[in-house]
């Protein structure tokens, strides 16, 4: 039985002032015992939301870490960093990331190691666009991310796979349950050749997840859960989807 995550990436958005509404909104209410819960803000706030959160099961992840350890890397923060700050989770291989920072699958895959060296549990994200998913692509892209993004790493306890068509980011289109069900069984397949113990392996769908698709996103067999952008910004919004896990 694969126990569900919520984790809310809540991107480049928010003052040291939102943020603490947010939480509060947040912890004022007990998260369900059966669902992993954990929130993403950008790296400036972490220490923030890991000292509000410290007394609570709500667990902090970054949005991003460097491939390296230490260096000569400006702009870059290590994830033996991350995880001395308090961080439990990091997100890998955003599709913002891959289109806006021309993150490869191997850069990704460099990443996810130096995560899993320093103690972190990564969600990998993989997604086609519209247009692969219109060029009938969209799994052959789909397994080309993951054989490159979790390359030597496919097999680590703990791995999270976040499946995010490109298209349904942010777009208030959302991949219908069938859809999304019918991938992330292709990707828990493509996990067993790959490795990994996938029937304990857990998939989550990111893409315009709200309160009212949810529960029937999560319903389907192989959703273990939603990485959700928009919708974690809203306490109220990112409660009602902890509580249709
Ligand atoms: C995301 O950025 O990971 C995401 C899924 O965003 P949204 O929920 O806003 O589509």
């Amino acid at each position: 039985m694969r126990r569900p995550l919520i984790a809310g990436n809540w991107k480049m958005h928010g003052s040291r002032d939102s943020i603490g509404i947010l939480l509060g909104g947040l912890l004022a209410q007990k998260l369900p015992e059966s669902v992993d819960v954990a929130v993403c803000p950008v790296y400036v706030h972490l220490d923030q939301v890991v000292a509000a959160c410290s007394d609570s099961d709500l667990r902090v992840g970054a949005q991003d870490c460097s491939h390296v350890d230490q260096g000569a890397y400006t702009g870059d923060v290590a994830a033996s960093m991350l995880r001395e700050l308090g961080c439990h989770w990091v997100i890998l291989g955003h599709s913002e990331r891959r289109s806006y920072h021309a993150e490869s699958d191997a850069l990704i895959a460099a990443k996810l190691a130096a995560a899993l060296a320093a103690g972190l549990a990564p969600i990998v994200c993989v997604g086609e666009t519209r247009e692969q998913r219109e060029a009938g692509e969209a799994e052959a892209v789909v397994a080309r991310q993951l054989r490159g993004s979790l390359e030597g790493a496919s097999s680590a306890a703990g791995l999270v796979i976040a499946y995010e068509p490109v298209w349904a980011i942010g777009t208030g289109l959302t991949a219908t349950p069938e859809q999304a069900q019918q991938m992330h069984a292709f990707i828990r397949e493509q996990m067993t050749g790959l490795g990994a113990n996938a029937d304990e392996t857990r998939i989550l769908y990111g893409g315009s997840v709200k309160p009212d698709n949810a529960g029937e996103l999560f319903a389907q067999a192989d959703i273990d859960g939603a990485l959700v952008g928009g919708a974690a910004l809203k306490a109220e919004d990112f409660s009602a989807i902890i509580a249709a896990a």
